[in-house]
């Protein structure tokens, strides 16, 4: 991300964290500030999980020097909805993501969000972070196959019993009795594969529209009756970072979320985090002043397109659909589909392909706004650090690497 849009970011970040900061009071974050510092000390007492990689060496690797790396700590520290204050604690949290534990599954998906992770040809922070966090299982990442991948989960789910994070990309097909999905030599269904790994989880993570709803292949007909992990898992604390694909950054936060403070973050009625998911598109969107002129495209290629005016007469969701993708945008910040003359299809919302992929405007589509309406945004949210479902200090005592990052499996191949 460039220098001006990391400062463009912060901005607008640390406009919306000052009103939570002033609702919350100070002594609510002294408290949570001395509970960090206590959670990063307790770490730091830890050895990696995976020591195959230095942070520091990595970002010195790419280039990125400390007055950089500072820059990303500062702007993270308010998407996080959090005092500047915390800077210097999500910097050292950036630097400990190597002592939590994280497995990774696909089910029913087309890996768009792993390939999401990897996209980026000059790695940057986020992506170097994704580097560093202990990834014990990764199907798609990893350079084993068969019988030997089938160790490595094995081996890590015990190894890191009630400790690892586990990540799910896709959705679970339901429809005869599973077995449009299974996995692995004695053809575990998917669904049994979620529920035994997710039972030794100390949190699971649906990544992307499928995990979360369900995605594209629990549109209608939905053949193979699919839906998403909450559907699914039960008795476990379960954080949704939907969209097609999920946002590195919203991943990244969610982990370091994690390291800082031992909790997950809190979450909305929908189970996505408040910090990413607390901000409405069409709120923060570049083309809204055009919306309130009234100045819209009115068909393709026309002069509003381009004069980039508002696309809501051709079917633009973002007045119905939370998330931050506005502000933070795709590919390091480059662009955003909006940015770049589509409308927002609703794609961190359930149900979007049904409801919401389609060109006409909301007016005409007969959908109701959200629980809790359209206006309803991250001003009467705000991160409950403290209050947020609490899942322990799931620090491990003790263990190595299974396997490398990808940066190391490719250094095998
Ligand atoms: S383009 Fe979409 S999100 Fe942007 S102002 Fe128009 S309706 Fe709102
Ligand atoms: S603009 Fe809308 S459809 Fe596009 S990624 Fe963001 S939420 Fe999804």
């Amino acid at each position: 991300m460039s220098d001006k849009r990391i400062e463009s970011v912060k901005k607008l970040f640390t406009s919306q964290s000052a009103k939570v900061e002033t609702n919350r009071g100070e002594a609510y974050y002294e408290t949570l500030f001395d509970q960090c510092r206590q959670r990063l000390d307790a770490l730091r007492e830890l050895p990696p999980v995976s020591n195959r990689i230095d942070f520091k060496n990595a970002i010195f690797d790419e280039g990125i020097d400390r007055r950089d790396f500072l820059k990303w700590a500062s702007a993270t520290t308010a998407m996080l909805m959090l005092p500047a204050s915390f800077t210097p604690l999500v910097a050292e949290a950036a630097e400990l993501m190597n002592r939590i534990p994280v497995v990774w599954i696909e089910l029913q998906d087309c890996a768009g969000n792993s390939e999401a992770l990897l996209r980026s040809d000059g790695p940057k922070i986020d992506e170097i972070i994704l580097d560093i966090i202990s990834l014990e299982f990764h199907e798609t990442l990893m350079a084993a196959s068969g019988h030997q991948a089938e160790k490595q989960l094995e081996d890590a789910i015990e190894t890191f019993k009630g400790k690892y994070i586990l990540f799910v990309e896709g959705s679970i097909p339901r429809g005869i009795d599973g077995y449009y999905g299974t996995i692995g030599a004695k053809a575990e269904t998917f669904e049994e594969h979620l529920l035994r790994l997710a039972n030794d989880a100390a949190a699971v993570v649906a990544v992307g529209s499928c995990a979360t709803f369900g995605g594209v292949p629990a549109a209608a007909p939905n053949p193979t009756d699919a839906v998403g992990v909450m559907e699914m898992v039960h008795g476990k604390p379960i954080i949704n970072i939907p969209a097609c694909p999920a946002n590195p950054s919203n991943m990244v936060g969610v982990i370091l979320h994690y390291v800082l403070t031992g909790q997950i973050p809190e979450l909305d009625s929908l189970l996505r985090p408040k910090f990413a998911f607390g901000y409405r598109i069409h709120d923060n969107c570049e083309r809204r002043a055009h919306f309130d002129a009234g100045e819209f495209v009115e068909e393709w290629g026309d002069e509003g397109a381009k004069n980039n005016f508002c696309l809501y007469k051709m079917g633009c969701k973002g007045p119905m659909t939370f998330n931050n993708c506005s502000i933070i945008r795709y590919n390091e910040g480059v662009n955003w589909p909006v940015g770049v003359g589509r409308g927002c299809i609703g794609c961190s919302e359930p149900d979007f392909w049904d409801k919401y992929a389609y060109e006409r405007p909301m007016a005409n589509a007969n959908i109701k706004a959200p629980t809790g309406g359209v206006e309803k945004t991250v001003d009467e949210f705000g991160l409950g650090l403290l209050t947020a479902a609490g899942i322990g200090i799931g620090i491990h005592a003790a263990g190595s690497a299974i396997f490398g990052k990808k940066s190391h499996v490719e250094e095998e191949a």
